[in-house]
């Protein structure tokens, strides 16, 4: 068989699936952006021809991480707002944004972001932002799978686009997305948040994304006080707002999903809406801590995200997954509470299933598009390499990540971004914000 590209002789590979089943020197070969064969180094050497090999002795081949949540342009903001309440932190974010987030700044800041993630082993983000045509063109440049939608507020937001204006945004956004090109992503709407969305806008939205057969991402129960505004405000609980807007049974992504009671995590559960589970972000601004052990085993689906860099400081979703593990452990006082392995599964085929997309990526199978990276293994804090998934979730970093493809691209090759000029971005990115 004859075959684009043969990644050969991977010391370990996460293939990520139900069982989290883990294979010994094996390779994996691509065709056409596809993976079109798996099986030990012998097996693939004596079957397959092909174009190009990239040895993988000593590496970790595993899916590319899935970012449930983040804002990629708010790389740009980075350190804006530190050490200070909700109320301290909007003023001071959204003075920066007023001052360097028009089109320009968001499409460089998604730039910057999409660099970050994919070094870092991302290869797919929800990413949530206003001006979403021009972080996606940023994004999609680097060659990240980027998946956005125009955001809704039911008043005018930071960009100052009203209602109408928004809605003309989403009913071209399916042709904005084959304008710009970039790898396979779905169509999706973003109503910012049942606090900032009234529960007929989120009807109307849920209509167009059903027109479109899309998805919805919303900020859902993010702390108490978001609840407790949600409450007075609309006289519902934010999970009630979506079941009112008939938007809930349309399973979305709901980020954060800090402060689910009883009767919203049966319903979550019910419809299928997953969490996208943001750790770090939630530790750093003292919003409370999701207890995901108890949400997986009530039905929920639950991936992984770092929210945006003006709350989180970074895109590392290493980090994401080792305080994911460690924060599901204290919760529950069980360090049984949760295996490496699901945390891994988090981070890939769960966080891919939640955006309708568990059939393309995610895992590494026969069929699914070949979103893969490479660890490199062969450094102190890897060595020995007993159970793998451990050592992803435990040991590694961000900066083992050593090549990264995307639908069979290789975008990251020996840690370097191969489509950005780098110190270019970087000086670009300084002069925004020193300006
Ligand atoms: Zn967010």
């Amino acid at each position: 068989m004859k075959v684009d590209l043969l990644l050969r002789n991977a010391r370990t590979v996460l293939v990520c699936d139900d069982e989290s089943q883990v294979l010994s020197d094996a390779s994996v070969a691509i065709t056409d952006s596809v993976i079109v064969a798996i099986g030990s180094v012998t097996d693939l050497d004596a079957q397959v021809v092909a174009e190009r090999v990239v040895e993988l002795d000593g590496h970790i081949l595993m899916p590319g991480l899935v970012n449930l949540h983040t804002h990629l342009p708010m790389t740009l903001l980075r350190g804006v707002a530190e050490n200070v309440d909700l109320q301290g932190f909007l003023e001071l974010v959204w003075a920066e944004e007023a001052r360097v987030m028009d089109p320009v700044g968001v499409e460089l800041g998604a730039r910057l972001g999409a660099v970050e993630a994919l070094l870092a082993g991302t290869t797919t983000a929800l990413d949530m932002y206003f001006h979403p045509e021009a972080a996606h063109r940023g994004a999609v440049a680097a060659g990240l799978r980027h998946v956005i939608g125009p955001v809704f507020f039911s008043f005018p937001g930071p960009d100052g686009l009203s209602w109408e204006q928004r809605r003309e945004l989403a009913a071209s956004w399916a042709g904005t997305l084959e304008e710009i090109g970039g790898p396979f992503v779905p169509f999706v709407l973003m109503p910012h948040a049942p606090l900032t969305v009234e529960v007929e806008h989120l009807r109307e939205l849920g209509e167009i994304a059903r027109a479109h057969g899309g998805i919805i991402n919303t900020h859902c129960s993010e702390n108490d006080e978001e609840n407790t505004q949600t409450i007075a405000s609309r006289g519902l609980r934010p999970v009630d707002c979506l079941v009112a807007a008939d938007v809930l049974p349309m399973a979305p992504v709901l980020a954060h999903g800090v402060r689910l009671d009883a009767g919203d995590r049966r319903k979550v559960a019910e419809n299928n809406a997953a969490v996208a589970h943001c750790p770090g972000s939630n530790l750093k601004l003292a919003s409370g801590a999701a207890d995901v052990v108890g949400y997986r085993a009530d039905g929920i689906r639950v991936g992984l995200g770092t929210d945006g860099c003006s709350t989180s400081n970074d895109l590392d979703m290493f980090a994401v997954m080792r305080l994911a593990a460690n924060l599901a452990r204290l919760v529950r006082n069980d360090p049984a509470a949760i295996s490496a392995a699901d945390v891994v599964r988090m981070a890939t085929l769960e966080g891919a299933r939640a955006i309708g997309m568990g059939d393309r990526i995610g895992s590494i199978e026969v069929g699914k598009e070949a979103d893969l990276i490479a660890i490199d293994t062969r450094v102190p804090h890897l060595t020995p390499l007993r159970d793998p998934h451990t050592s992803v979730v435990f040991s590694a970093g961000r900066s083992d990540v050593r090549h990264v493809w995307v639908a069979g691209d290789q975008v990251v090759v020996d840690r370097v971004p191969v489509r950005i000029d780098v110190p270019e971005l970087l000086a670009a990115a300084d002069a925004r914000v020193n300006a």
